[in-house]
């Protein structure tokens, strides 16, 4: 019958789409006879498998967003004036995947040192601190969240030691150590003040990055600090 709009035509049922997933089959790309999963699904696909296989496709998804990377952003910026809104929930849901993801990788950290606060046992609201007192010096080379990634991958770290603490111990740590150190602002330029200093046992830290300058980030001030003797 024909001239009937599609919409009127009876509903033929739909044949269930059976592909034959051969067991082997080789790579348009590569050449390459690979086993069945080596290859994504394509439900257009006789076989119901593509072509070419995971490794080339993925090869080729990699070198088409490099070049193309100019028209995505492009698109991307003509998308996000159309419904900013859209744009608006879908970054802050980013935002909290990131945020969980981190936590996660936080707690597996955690794990890997213990789980609980290294001089009361808590468990909640830990954080990692530096015994040695070289915090300072790690912040320099390493974000926080790359240190907690690089713990998850390699263990414990052997360049830093790190123990955990929870908030309360930490702090209380902190304002010990603080009454136990004398700071004392040392110009950078003071070289002959400096090696004094050292030589009466102060350990010098720079801190101009710590330091708010109103007219930019010149690092001027050294931190020389000394623990003073407990007993
Ligand atoms: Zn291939
Ligand atoms: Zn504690």
């Amino acid at each position: 019958m024909p001239g009937r709009p599609r919409s009127e035509r009876p509903e033929r049922p739909k044949k269930p789409k059976k592909p034959v997933r051969p067991r082997r089959k080789r790579c348009s790309v590569c050449g390459v006879v690979k086993p069945g999963d080596e290859y994504h699904h394509d439900s257009e696909a006789p076989d119901g498998l593509r072509a070419q296989c995971k490794e080339c496709r993925s090869e080729y998804m990699h070198e088409y967003g490099i070049a193309h990377r100019e028209e995505r952003r492009e698109a991307d910026r003509i998308r996000r004036a159309r419904d900013p809104e859209h744009y608006r929930q879908y970054e802050e849901n980013r935002r909290e995947e990131q945020i969980a993801k981190i936590k996660a990788v936080r707690k597996e950290a955690e794990q890997v040192y213990g789980g609980k606060c290294a001089k009361c046992g808590a468990t909640e609201e830990l954080e990692f601190d530096h015994p040695n007192g070289d915090g300072f010096e790690h912040r320099k080379i390493e974000r926080p969240n790359a240190m907690l990634l690089r713990i998850t991958r390699e263990g414990r770290l052997t360049d830093f030691e790190l123990q955990l603490l929870c908030a309360q111990c930490h702090l209380e740590k902190t304002r010990e150590e603080r009454a136990l150190m004398t700071f004392r602002k040392v110009s950078l330029n003071d070289k002959r003040r400096m090696k004094e200093l050292r030589e009466q046992g102060m350990s010098i830290t720079e801190i101009g990055e710590e330091l708010d300058f109103p007219y930019g980030t010149v690092s001027y001030h050294l931190r020389a600090m000394r623990r003073k003797d407990i007993e």
